[in-house]
């Protein structure tokens, strides 16, 4: 595996790549890597001839009172997945050579970045948008692969790259779990024991909600009450800052599902905040017969 730590010599190097015709798979992370991250790059290895790897802790899509100097770093630990998972090439580049000083330029994807997670971190996906775009423009990949994890963030970036017509394809892969289902996320490491144990709820309320909407119950109210309840029921969950079903397409609250829908969580489960989401296409029920 190569170490690239210089933006112009990663740039140079894709553009060898793609000057030979090779096709170049991109997966964009923040370090600390799980099985989740690995899942985007094996994905990567078996659609593309070469695979980049970047892990770059945006300080931009951090607000003031995040946890942008605690979260957590493995330099070291990273280095030994990504090359057991026979990643090609690390882009790891230092803050200072992506943001020099006098930098005044942001990517903003409007209306879908002030919903959900928006609400609550403000100008957190105008750092997102403005570090991927950046990172596209480097790297140069013909596939970038983002996780159903993040639902928001990957349509964000998918309308981003429409938008301004990047031209490559974006590729959203599924959510790896636990074993007891809470989403692999590098901030898991943060949660004590107990809490640990706790968070569990949140795979347990979507899965919960997923059936009784299979069972019939499609109205907003009594679905976004349904998740409430399950959640608070948790004393280890301290905050609960949305819980409810939102077309996936526009991420405005649905009043009805009766169409794809996507439910989608994001709590506190002691000081830790961890989201989790999961799309569901309702199955149509058969009227009896009659006469
Ligand atoms: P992060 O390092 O948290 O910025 O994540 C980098 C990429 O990995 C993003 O596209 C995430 O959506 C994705 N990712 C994080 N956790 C998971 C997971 N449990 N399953 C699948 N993808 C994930």
């Amino acid at each position: 595996m190569e170490l690239i730590r210089i933006p112009r010599i990663m740039k140079d190097t894709s553009i060898g790549h793609l000057l030979h015709g090779r096709s170049i798979g991109f997966v964009p992370t923040m370090g600390a890597l799980h099985e989740g991250h690995l899942s985007l790059v094996r994905r990567s290895k078996g659609e593309n001839d070469i695979t980049v790897v970047s892990i770059f802790i945006n300080p931009l899509q951090f607000g003031p009172k995040e946890d942008f100097n605690e979260y957590p770093r493995d330099t070291e630990g990273d280095m030994v997945k990504l090359k057991g998972a026979d990643a090609d090439i690390l882009f790891m580049p230092d803050v200072s050579l992506i943001y020099p000083d006098k930098f005044l330029t942001y990517v903003e994807v409007q209306n879908l970045s002030e919903k959900l997670c928006g609400v609550i971190r403000p100008g957190h996906f105008s750092g997102v948008t403005t570090i991927v775009a950046k990172l596209l423009n480097i790297v140069k990949p013909t596939r970038a692969y983002f996780g159903q994890k993040d639902f928001q963030q990957a349509i964000i970036i998918k309308k981003m790259v429409k938008d301004l017509d990047m031209g490559l394809e974006v590729v959203v892969c599924p959510t790896i779990r636990e074993h007891d289902g809470l989403a692999m996320s590098s901030r898991n490491s943060y949660l004590n024991g107990e809490e640990r144990k706790a968070a569990s709820v949140i795979n347990r309320c979507l899965n919960q909600t997923t059936e009784l909407i299979k069972s019939g119950i499609i109205n907003h109210d009594q679905i976004k009450g349904f998740m409430e309840k399950k959640l608070s029921e948790e004393p280890l969950v301290t905050e609960i800052q949305y819980a409810s079903v939102y077309d996936p397409d526009t991420l405005e609250e649905l009043e009805i599902i009766d169409k794809e829908a996507l439910l989608a969580v994001a709590v506190r489960v002691g000081k830790t905040r961890l989201i989790d989401n999961i799309l569901i296409t309702p199955v149509r029920h058969l009227r009896p017969l009659t006469g």
